[in-house]
């Protein structure tokens, strides 16, 4: 008879599988589906996904855990097996502890919020979403008590999405980052502005199609193993390491729009790409958080893409596309275009500098709704003050403000995943230029490969064997620290801006 592990194995496999189809399910919806097939398709997903809770949460898996423990007792904690087992004991702790009742509460919950952010946000009227957000905020402290946390409920929300990461780690990071930010912004906002004229015009579809499919694979994303379609909002979806798609947007009269779009989703891809083949099926392959996840979007989006290497190999490219917007164009052109900084009041169109200040404002007024130190009626005001203290903009409305984003429909805890890319993207490339110090002109030839193997190495192959700030220090030598990410956009910006 097969040992308690292999028992375990075999139970998540089917549990994963599942997951898989679900996603299927959910791409489809995404981009194929006929929208008359709407409701069809919610009861579908509905039906898998209590199959999959309830295989999740049975008390068989209870039993397997902790006969699995004992097999692994005097394994090295950084072990295969004995990870397997830690990762494996904390899904099923979290998907036990909040009671089915609380679960269904958030999820008819989150469907009701999502109809009324849409219609506030249509009308530009923050008090028709105020009740809706201050039963998110109620059900959300309800939540964190169930899964528990010493020092903060914030703590127990990141948790889904960050194993270890806790608000006051965040405060610290943060209380770095903003103050070096919003002087930064304030100096290019000082500063002649860069011309970007040209990326507006007319692209046609069918070409940009061509050319993010093509920049994608110059990246190294494997079309064999994936494929690229068109959707309202881009996003990245794995049914398994051997089938991660893409999907990105196409603005006929913007270029950048798509093609940082595709490169952003290629990040994403790769990594799922590249998760450890051997420990396929289990809780190991998987990305280490959504932080390390969004690592690897920025990295390749923003150190890679709107890397002046990158644009002098790609301008050749875009010559032969739009041969009568870029035959005038010269790399430096490019190169200034792609990184124009403007404080802008929507998180989503944000460049590289001001986008953390978005994501960190955004931090700063959930744990205030969270303490109860803000009121939900004075949301507005505190966004639109926040907003002006650190980007020196005012929303003229809250569809422009405290309505842009849909997350608070149903729940907080997601948004500084963000950031943390940012950061730590910045210090994985700080330790790649170290290794790598022939990079730049290897991305100038088209050659990416160096800069995959390595996030192979360090970062894709472990799966979720480690938690992400150890994976950071892993990788890099260091725990992370907020000092690259300034560093980096110093060094960048201060040069494109003359600064
Ligand atoms: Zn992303």
């Amino acid at each position: 008879m097969a040992n308690a592990l292999q028992q375990l194995k075999a139970y998540q496999k089917k549990v994963i599988r599942l997951s898989e189809v679900s996603a299927i399910l959910d791409w489809d919806q995404l981009t194929y589906m006929p929208a008359g097939a709407a409701a069809d398709r919610a009861d579908q997903q509905t039906t898998l996904q209590m199959l999959i809770h309830n295989l999740a949460v049975d008390p068989e898996v209870g039993r397997l855990l902790e006969a699995s423990a004992a097999e692994v007792v005097g394994q090295p904690e950084g072990s295969e097996d004995a990870a397997l087992v830690r990762v494996s004991k904390r899904d099923y702790d979290r998907s036990t502890r909040v009671p089915s009742n609380l679960i269904e509460e958030l999820v008819s919950h989150s469907s009701m919020a999502y109809e009324v952010w849409v219609k506030a946000r249509k009308q530009s009227d923050f008090s028709i979403f105020a009740p809706v957000l201050r039963k998110t905020v109620e059900l959300n402290k309800r939540l964190a008590d169930c899964l528990g946390y010493e020092e903060h409920p914030y703590d127990a929300l990141l948790s889904q999405h960050e194993p270890g990461m806790t608000a006051s780690k965040l405060r610290q990071l943060f209380a770095e980052l903003r103050p070096a930010l919003v002087k930064l912004v304030a100096e290019i906002a000082a500063a002649p502005q860069v011309d970007s004229s040209f990326l507006r015009g007319d692209f046609a579809v069918d070409r940009q199609q061509e050319l993010t499919l093509e920049a994608v694979g110059i990246l190294g994303y494997d079309t064999n193993r994936g494929r690229q379609d068109k959707t309202v909002h881009p996003f990245c979806t794995s049914f398994s390491r051997n089938d991660v798609r893409i999907t990105t947007r196409y603005d006929e009269h913007m270029l950048g729009g798509a093609l940082y779009a595709s490169l952003h989703e290629a990040g994403h891809a790769m990594y799922e790409q590249g998760l450890p083949g051997h420990l396929e099926l289990t809780a190991l392959c998987r990305a280490a958080s959504s932080g390390v996840h969004e690592s690897q979007s920025r990295l390749w989006e923003n150190m890679v893409g709107r890397s002046r290497q990158f644009c002098a190999y790609f301008l050749p490219r875009l010559v032969h596309y739009f041969p009568e917007t870029f035959n005038n164009i010269s790399a430096e052109e490019l190169y200034r275009a792609v990184n124009r900084v403007e404080p802008s009041l929507i998180r989503v169109e944000a460049d590289e500098v001001t986008y953390n200040l978005h994501i960190i404002l955004r931090f700063e007024l959930e744990i205030a709704m969270l303490e109860g130190r803000l009121d939900i009626d004075d949301l507005p005001d505190a966004w639109d003050a926040a907003m002006h203290e650190m980007l020196g903009v005012i929303p003229p409305s809250d569809t422009e403000g405290c309505l842009q984003d849909v997350h608070w429909s149903s729940g907080f805890g997601g948004f500084p995943a963000y950031t943390l890319g940012n950061l730590i993207a910045a210090q994985l490339w700080n330790s790649i230029r170290h290794d790598l110090p022939n990079l730049g002109s290897a991305i100038e030839s088209g050659n990416c490969a160096p800069l995959l193997t390595w996030l192979r190495d360090h970062v894709h192959s472990l799966g979720a064997r480690l938690d992400p700030m150890d994976l950071v220090q892993h990788s890099t030598g260091e725990v992370l620290d907020s000092k690259y990410l300034i560093s980096y956009l110093h060094e960048k910006y201060r040069d494109i801006y003359g600064l």
